[in-house]
C-alpha cells in the first residue's frame, strides 16, 4: 500500500493548507514543498516534479485572485489536475473487439511479472464475455510452460505450448493459428524475456511479431525500477507499432508513482497496473480514476465495472447510479459485494472516502469494520434503507436506535451516513452526465 501512503501525504498537505487560519503565500509554499517531497520519495523524476511545482504556483496565484473565488476549492482542484497531468500518457490504448481474434503479445524482462499478468489479463477479458486463451512462446526456460499451465488451469483458461520445441516464433505461430481457427477472441502470447540486453529482447519481439502479427504488443514493466521505466518504455515505443504498457508490483514499492509518471512522459499508453500477486489484482489504468483513488476520493466507475464483471450486482445499484441516486441500501449492497470480491484493502479504495477510513488497517481489521457497517444497515427499517439518509438528520434519535440495535456506536452510524452522502454526491454527478448524454443523443 505504498502508493496509498503517497496519496495520504499529498492529501494531508492539502488539508493542512485549506484548514490553515491564514491561507497565504507562505502556507501555500509549505504545501507545495510537502507534495514535492512526497513525490520525490516515490521516485518521480525531478524535472516532472519541478514542472508540477511551477504549474501549481502559477494557477493558484494568491495575489491576483478575485475575492469571489473559493481558494480552498481552487487549490484542491489544481493539485488534482496537476497529478492527473503527471500520470497521463495522452495516448489511447487499443481496445479488443468482440467477435474477432485479437492477438496480444507480451514482452518484458524476466521476473517483470509477464506470466502472472498474462493470466490476469486473460481472466479479465474472460469475465467480460470474451473467449480468451494463452500461448506460451517461452521455449527457453523449462519451467515457463509449467507455470503458465498451472495459472491457466487454475483460472480455467485454455492454453497452448510445447515442451520440446526450441523455436519460440514457431510455437507462437502454431498456437495462434490453432486458436484463431477455434474462434478465440483474446489470444495472449507470453514470451521469454530471458535477455540481459534490451536489444536482444526487442530482436526476439520483432521475430515473434512477424510470426503472429499481434494486434497489440504489451510490455510488462516492474514498478520497482522507478524512473528507469522511462528509458525502457521509450525504447519499446520506438520498436513496437501498437505498444502499450502494464506496470506490475505497484503494491509493494514506493517507486510505483515514479514508474507510472516515467512511462506517461514517453506518451506510451498504460493499460493496466498490477496491484498484487492474486489473480484479481489487475486494475485498468486511467489517469483520473487513478489519482482519484490515490487521494482517497474513490473510483465509482471502476467499482461499478468490477461489480458488473463479477455479476454480483442484480442491476439495482447501477440503475440507481445512472439515475443519479444512491441510497443507504445501495451502500449496504456494495459493502457486501466488496466483502465477496477479495483483497479488501484494494477494493475499499474504489469507494470514495472508504480507502482513507481504512487506511493503515490490515485486511482483517478492515473486514471487521465493514461487517460492523453492514450490521448498522441491517438494523435500519426499509424506509431508512431506501432513503437518501436525510431522515437521520431530521430525527437524530434514529441514529441512537440503530446504534443500539446493531451493537455499534452513534459515531459509527454517523460515519456510515457520511459515507453514503459522499457516494450519493458522486452518483448525482454521474446521473447528471448520463442525462446530458441521453439528451445529446436524443437531439442527434
Ligand atoms: P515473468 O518472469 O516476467 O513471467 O514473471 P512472473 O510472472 O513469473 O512473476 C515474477 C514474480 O512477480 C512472481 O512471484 C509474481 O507473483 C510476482 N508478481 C507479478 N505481478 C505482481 C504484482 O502486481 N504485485 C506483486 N506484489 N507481485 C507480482
Amino acid at each position: 500500500m505504498v502508493l496509498q501512503d503517497l496519496g495520504r501525504r499529498i492529501n494531508a498537505a492539502v488539508s493542512d493548507l485549506t484548514r490553515a487560519p491564514n491561507l497565504d503565500e507562505k502556507a501555500l509554499d509549505g504545501m507545495i514543498r510537502e507534495i514535492v517531497s512526497a513525490l520525490q520519495d516515490a521516485d518521480v523524476n525531478s524535472r516532472l516534479v519541478s514542472h508540477l511545482r511551477k504549474s501549481i504556483k502559477a494557477t493558484v496565484n494568491l495575489k491576483d485572485l478575485s475575492p469571489g473565488i473559493n481558494k480552498k476549492r481552487l487549490i484542491q482542484k489544481t493539485v488534482f489536475d496537476e497529478l492527473v497531468k503527471l500520470v497521463d500518457p495522452h495516448a489511447e490504448p487499443f481496445r479488443p473487439k468482440k467477435g474477432k481474434p485479437n492477438v496480444i503479445m507480451f514482452v518484458g524482462l524476466q521476473g517483470a511479472g509477464k506470466t502472472t499478468t498474462c493470466t490476469k489479463l486473460a481472466r479479465h477479458y474472460q469475465t467480460r464475455g470474451f473467449k480468451a486463451c494463452l500461448v506460451c512462446a517461452d521455449t527457453f526456460r523449462a519451467g515457463a510452460f509449467d507455470q503458465l499451465k498451472q495459472n491457466a488451469t487454475k483460472a480455467r483458461i485454455p492454453y497452448f505450448g510445447s515442451l520440446t520445441s526450441t523455436d519460440p516464433a514457431a510455437v507462437a505461430a502454431e498456437g495462434v493459428a490453432k486458436f484463431r481457427k477455434e474462434r478465440f477472441e483474446i489470444i495472449i502470447v507470453d514470451t521469454s524475456g530471458r535477455h540481459r540486453q534490451e536489444k536482444d529482447l526487442f530482436d526476439e519481439m520483432t521475430q515473434i511479431q512477424r510470426a503472429v502479427r499481434p494486434d497489440q504488443t504489451i510490455m510488462v514493466l516492474d514498478a520497482t525500477i522507478g524512473q528507469q521505466a522511462e528509458a525502457q518504455s521509450k525504447a519499446f515505443k520506438e520498436t513496437a507499432d501498437y505498444g502499450a504498457i502494464i506496470i506490475t508490483k505497484t503494491d509493494g514499492h514506493a517507486s510505483g508513482g515514479g514508474a507510472i509518471s516515467a512511462v506517461a512522459a514517453t506518451h506510451t499508453p498504460i493499460v493496466f497496473i498490477g496491484t498484487g500477486e492474486h489473480m484479481l489484482d489487475l486494475e485498468r489504468f486511467a489517469p483520473q480514476p487513478f489519482v482519484s483513488k490515490l487521494l482517497g476520493m474513490g473510483d465509482m466507475q471502476g467499482l461499478v465495472e468490477h461489480v458488473q464483471a463479477l455479476k454480483l450486482d442484480k442491476g439495482e445499484t447501477m440503475k440507481h447510479v445512472m439515475e443519479g441516486v444512491f441510497t443507504v441500501r445501495d451502500l449496504r449492497d456494495q459493502l457486501q459485494n466488496i466483502m465477496k470480491m477479495g483483497p479488501l484493502s484494494k477494493m475499499a479504495g474504489m469507494i470514495p472516502g472508504l480507502g482513507n477510513m481504512m487506511g493503515g488497517m490490515d485486511d482483517e481489521e478492515g473486514s471487521l469494520k465493514m461487517k460492523r457497517m453492514i450490521y448498522i444497515c441491517d438494523s435500519m427499517t426499509n424506509k431508512e434503507l431506501d432513503s437518501d439518509g436525510k431522515l437521520f438528520v431530521e430525527k437524530p434519535e434514529r441514529m441512537t436506535r440503530v446504534a443500539r440495535g446493531s451493537g455499534t456506536s452513534v459515531r459509527e452510524v454517523e460515519e456510515l451516513l457520511s459515507q453514503q452522502k459522499v457516494m450519493a454526491g458522486m452518483a448525482k454527478k454521474m446521473g447528471g452526465m448520463n442525462k446530458n448524454m441521453q439528451k445529446a443523443q436524443g437531439m442527434m
